[in-house]
């Protein structure tokens, strides 16, 4: 039976060799590696600043910090997404107040969220869900007109453009992730990418225990947290950032074999494709007919030694989301109706197309 896991990071020499310099020499955190890796991250961009810090989810509470979001405050986001771009509202005290998604796009559905505005409303957070690219053009359009912040979660979509323009670079502040499933990976990691010298000021402050500018070592000039990222998970992102491009190329390739395949079955609904932009695949995700269908694929699957996952579960009904603000299935239907039946396949860059022959052909049988 061939193994084939749902994800598994693409490492090589480049990564090794990258670490074990760290490590003879002996400077571990704050050195040279994450300075440099800020600073390709931002070119690679297009940005100004880039901070690094130890996750995802810390770039995202920092960003809601940066903004003065608090208590009373009210952000709006969408339900299908991972947890971290909801709680990081819920850190700083304020209240996500959740968009159900377009069934097409699995983003935040933009024509129904004026209606969510009030006066408590501080910022729109989109995420860029599975890598394709929110609708920037209408968010940055509200957020204009009611005078709000825009954070995107672009965790998932590191090198997709929209409108031409590298997504994370659209938005007030932007939260970039480096856990091992993503497009590139540091272990644990992430990047806060923003053009104000200010705020990038801040997110150095805030990932460092509060010191200030000079970095007095037993200074602390606010409440501050250890957000840093040590400098062999920096030397690998560095390492990983180098070679993103090739890496993207691969995931796209992949996402192309599996397309080929799937397009015949008329119960698979492949991942959208955004039209004239580029995107960074984070995961390649299909819905089945229903969920009886999509359970009995899964099942098949895993028991064939093959990884794969619904995708996602709905924020608002995790337990501590129910029990807390009272959601009820049929709040978001759309979310609720592309989670029942979505699976993830397995999805990496260096996955075979012989690999994928064999999914598909798997995934034939059980449908
Ligand atoms: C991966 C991810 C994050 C960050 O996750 P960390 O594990 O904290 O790095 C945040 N938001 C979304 C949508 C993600 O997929």
């Amino acid at each position: 039976m061939m193994r084939i896991p749902l994800s598994r990071p693409s490492l090589g020499e480049e990564e090794k060799e990258a670490v074990l310099a760290v490590l003879e020499s002996g400077f571990l955190s704050l050195g040279e590696q994450h300075a440099t890796f800020e600073r390709e991250f931002a070119e690679y961009l297009g940005v100004p600043y880039a901070v690094s810090c130890n996750s995802g989810t810390s770039a995202l509470h920092m960003a809601m910090l940066i903004l003065g979001i608090g208590p009373g405050d009210e952000v709006i986001t969408t339900p299908f997404s991972f947890i971290a771009s909801s709680n990081c509202i819920l850190m700083v005290g304020a209240t996500p107040v959740f968009v159900d998604i377009d069934p097409h796009t699995y983003n935040l559905d933009v024509s129904q969220i004026e209606a969510r505005i009030t006066p408590r409303t501080k910022a729109i957070l989109p995420v860029h869900v599975f890598g394709y690219p929110a609708n920037m053009n209408a968010i940055l359009d509200l957020a204009r007109r009611y005078d709000l912040r825009v954070v995107e979660d672009a965790c998932e979509a590191l090198g997709s453009t929209y409108d031409g323009k590298k997504v994370g670079t659209i938005g007030d502040l932007a939260a970039f992730g480096f856990y091992p499933n993503k497009q590139m990976t540091t272990g644990e990691g992430g990047m806060l990418v923003t053009r104000s010298a200010e705020w990038a000021e801040l997110a150095r402050s805030l990932r460092n225990q509060g010191r200030g500018k000079e970095g007095v070592w037993l200074v602390h000039e606010r409440l501050g947290f250890n957000y840093r990222l040590d400098e062999m998970s920096a030397a690998v992102g560095l390492a990983q950032l180098r070679k993103l491009d090739r890496l993207l190329a691969k995931r796209a390739q992949v996402a192309r074999w599996y397309d080929d395949r799937l397009r015949e079955l008329p119960d698979v609904v492949l991942p959208p494709r955004p039209a004239g932009e580029r995107m960074s695949w984070f995961v390649y995700v299909v819905r089945f007919a229903n969920q009886q269908q999509r359970d009995r694929v899964m099942e098949g699957l895993l028991a064939n030694g093959i990884g794969c996952r619904p995708y996602f579960s709905p924020i608002h009904l995790q337990p501590f989301y129910r029990q807390r603000f009272g959601y009820r299935p049929g709040d978001f239907p759309v979310t609720e109706r592309v989670a029942r039946t979505a699976l993830a396949l397995p999805f990496f860059a260096d996955l075979r197309e012989d690999e994928v022959e064999y999914v598909v052909e798997r995934i034939k049988r059980y449908l």
